[in-house]
């Protein structure tokens, strides 16, 4: 499997960063090696000295396509999920600094800490889906599905203009305003429709 991310698709996150507002939705890969599953804790990797945390939805594909329309991309996904997109920040800004990708700032092992997942069908309107991330109990990011720059449909179609998807693939939809440090000994837990799904012991 894989792990597909899109950057930049929260208004106020990209102002944040002082990126500029994208045209197409902007992605990119992190491998199977970044999956941290079951709550397992996130070890500091001696590489950065700034990772941060960004909380994001996730959708988990469902069957195998390529150039998904996005009125039928609906039928690629069933289960949603939360995620944390841990992001090396100071390599990241040196990678853009001189135009380099991003792999080392984002795709690391451990990198992608995600939930249990849920049907689609539990939420009312998978565009208005609120989810939040609290350190060590302060809220520290707030979202809503319905702030996306592009939906979940639109990810799909646009993400398989160019790689086939698979099913057991994941989608990370991109963090709302708020990311910021974590450091050794910092407790993150993510809230999707205000129920608890995620914790992450900084260790
Ligand atoms: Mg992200």
């Amino acid at each position: 499997m894989k792990i597909i991310c899109i950057g930049r698709n929260y208004v106020d996150h990209a102002k944040e960063l002082n990126n500029p507002l994208p045209k197409e939705p902007v992605f990119f890969l992190k491998p199977d090696t970044a999956l941290v599953t079951r709550n397992r804790p996130f070890f500091y990797p001696a590489f950065s000295n700034e990772i941060h945390h960004e909380l994001e939805i996730v959708v988990k594909i469902m069957k195998n396509g390529r150039h998904i329309q996005e009125k039928f991309a609906h039928t690629y996904y069933d289960e949603i999920g939360l995620g944390l997109d841990f992001t090396a920040r100071d390599r990241q800004q040196i990678c853009k600094e001189k135009g380099l990708p991003w792999e080392i700032a984002k795709a690391f092992d451990n990198s992608a800490p995600v939930s249990k997942f849920v049907n689609k069908e539990k939420f009312s309107d998978l565009k208005n889906i609120p989810f939040y991330l609290l350190k060590n109990g302060e809220k520290v990011q707030d979202g809503n599905s319905g702030l996306m720059i592009f939906a979940i449909d639109q990810i799909i179609s646009y993400v398989s203009e160019f790689i086939t998807i698979k099913m057991g693939d994941l989608i990370f939809t991109g963090t709302p305003a708020g990311v910021g440090p974590v450091k050794i000994g910092d407790r993150l837990e993510g809230f999707l429709d205000n129920e608890k799904t995620l914790k992450c012991d900084i260790k």
